[in-house]
């Protein structure tokens, strides 16, 4: 659904947006892209390696995913195996205390519903049944959900992250009384099924790199023309970089959320 037919009431109570959604998407994809391929897990895999990144760099979950890997071979050991084993294997990625039992707890609730943790069926589920079919899991919000059928499935599921709320707020393209788990239907509803994924990166990275929490760069930042907010952050201090910032044209983004990335989150 192209973004001026959306109702207000839809992007939330005082959504101001100066720019178009799929602008916004066009601007950043060009300016961020094109982005590193990622191997893409089985939907199995990425729900662990999701688990794992809860509260934590992609970087430290990435190890933590291979080390995992490394000890047990398959996620059906990792199922049969003691927490305490897993715990240990994942301890480089933080938090293992809390995300060894959870790991164990969601691959045999997965088992149990389905028999096995081939879970292809996901691919071709209604997506609202989808979503609905991972939310059960425990630790499986909206944005885990999302990023299991996005990058794992190809399906057109958001995963708004902080990164990607706080520019959507910033940018006006949702209300500031949406919440993120309204954001997830709000921008479902804005964003063209194809575009999805793309948004997704484009606008990850930006808030990332450009549109930080605390001190956004808006004076590189490529769609401040479209920006309500950027008078409240703009700083002529002596070391803005010009419109459009730095950033070598044709050098590839790390993919986020991806084994290969060395970003880390903030
Ligand atoms: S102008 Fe500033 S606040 Fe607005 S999107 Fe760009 S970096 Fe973020």
């Amino acid at each position: 659904m192209p973004s001026d037919s959306i109702a207000a009431v839809e992007r939330g109570p005082r959504a101001n947006s100066q720019i178009k959604v799929e602008d916004a998407i066009s601007v950043l994809s060009g300016h961020y892209g094109p982005f590193e391929d990622a191997p893409r897990l089985d939907p199995a895999h990425e729900v662990v390696l999701t688990i794992l990144s809860q509260h934590t760099s992609d970087t430290n979950s990435a190890r933590a995913f291979r080390l995992l890997m490394d000890r047990f071979g398959t996620l059906e050991a990792v199922a049969a195996a003691g927490t305490a084993d897993i715990e240990t294997a994942i301890s480089p990625g933080g938090l293992a205390r809390v995300k060894a039992p959870r790991i164990r707890q969601v691959l045999n609730l997965v088992l149990q519903l389905n028999g096995s943790l081939d879970l292809s069926f996901l691919r071709e589920m209604p997506l609202d049944d989808a979503k609905a079919w991972l939310r059960q899991l425990p630790g499986i919000g909206p944005k885990s959900a999302g990023i299991i059928l996005s990058f794992s499935l190809g399906r057109p599921a958001m995963a708004i992250d902080a990164h990607i709320y706080r520019v959507c707020r910033r940018l006006g393209l949702i209300g500031p009384k949406v919440n993120t788990e309204k954001a997830h239907e709000v921008l479902e509803a804005a964003v063209a099924p194809e575009q999805v994924f793309p948004f997704h990166v484009s606008f990850i990275t930006h808030g990332r790199q450009v549109c930080k929490a605390h001190r956004p760069r808006c004076l590189e930042c490529v769609v401040a023309h479209g920006c309500p907010s950027r008078d409240q952050f703009i700083d002529d201090g002596p070391e803005a970089a010009p419109p459009g910032g730095s950033r070598q044209r044709g050098a590839k983004s790390p993919m986020p959320h991806s084994l290969a990335t060395g970003e880390v989150k903030t």
